[in-house]
């Protein structure tokens, strides 16, 4: 396998970086999931675009611009011949001394991509869906980190997801501190009922495959509405469903033990999913191997 390490393609015996980088030390840096379907990879420019977002509010200059990421991402998959895969683009800020003091870093931050197989939630979850719960935890106050900045430090999201399999389920919703829903561990939430098709507004990750959903909820004529979401209105929906890069659109069936509609993966869901599949064969930057 080879990875992509600050300009060069090198072995993954040799991909190492130091253990002063702040990204392993404060999980100071940013990071993208995205992946490639059949040689496209998928919405590459709008992951690039957000990961330039979080670097500026991290006030991190990958020293590279948009079309060099672009062009290193497709490199990687290339170099270990991935048609199908996922890819993980990570920028740390780089090597500093102990403290946390980015000024103290020495500005060279590290810019890694891995390329790798995509590992997916077993096909009967898709079928059956998945059964989740909410869990203690409450997501990240946007003033303290922001949930649109896909930083490096997941542990808000590691708590909820621990939390979630203490309990025996895969996946776990959480809350926005005033209660309202706000996103799951690593995915964002829809719900279904009467037309509309919702999901909460803000206190989330813009997720790349959210948007997409509402780009093409809004071409089949479906009423779209971001805003507030309570549990409440989530037990009480006639469907439900998560969005991410690696779990497509997965349908939920059950919260916190609570049936959602007629507990099996709804009509309008499927279709999504169906058309989603569509979109993922015509959109994105192609590659030849
Ligand atoms: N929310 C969180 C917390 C995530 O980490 C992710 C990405 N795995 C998502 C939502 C979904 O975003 P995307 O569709 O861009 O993968």
């Amino acid at each position: 396998m080879k990875i992509y390490l600050n300009g060069k393609l090198v072995d993954k015996e040799n991909a190492k970086v130091s253990v002063f980088d702040h990204g392993f030390l404060y999980g100071d840096g940013g990071f993208e999931g995205i992946r490639s379907y059949d040689s496209r990879v998928f919405r590459l420019k709008e992951h690039i675009d957000r990961l330039f977002e979080t670097l500026h509010t991290l006030m991190i200059d990958p020293r590279m611009t948009k079309k060099e990421m672009i062009d290193a991402v497709v490199a990687t998959l290339k170099a270990n011949k991935i048609k199908d895969g996922y890819i993980r683009l990570v920028v740390s800020r780089g090597d500093g001394d102990l403290g946390l003091d980015p000024r103290k870093c020495f500005g060279k931050p590290n810019v890694i991509i891995i390329a790798d197989k995509i590992v997916l939630y077993p096909v009967q979850l898709y079928q059956k869906g998945m059964e989740i719960i909410t869990v203690p935890t409450v997501k990240n106050h946007p003033n303290a980190l922001n949930p649109q900045l896909k930083s490096l430090n997941y542990l808000n999201n590691i708590l909820a997801k621990m939390e979630a399999s203490h309990c025996g389920y895969n996946e776990a919703i959480m809350l926005e501190e005033n209660g309202y829903i706000a996103e799951c561990t690593g995915d964002n939430v829809f719900i279904y009922k009467n037309g509309v098709l919702s999901t909460p507004h803000l206190g989330r990750l813009k997720g790349i495959t959210c948007e997409a959903i509402l780009e093409l909820a809004r071409k089949m004529k479906i009423k779209v509405s971001e805003g507030y979401m309570t549990r409440h209105e989530l037990y009480n929906a006639k469907e439900c469903f998560l969005t991410g890069t690696a779990a497509e659109l997965i349908p939920v069936v059950k919260v916190d033990g609570r049936l959602i509609g007629d507990g099996r993966p709804g009509a309008v869901t499927r279709k999504l999913l169906d058309n989603f599949h569509q979109l993922t064969k015509k959109d994105g930057v192609k590659y030849d191997l």
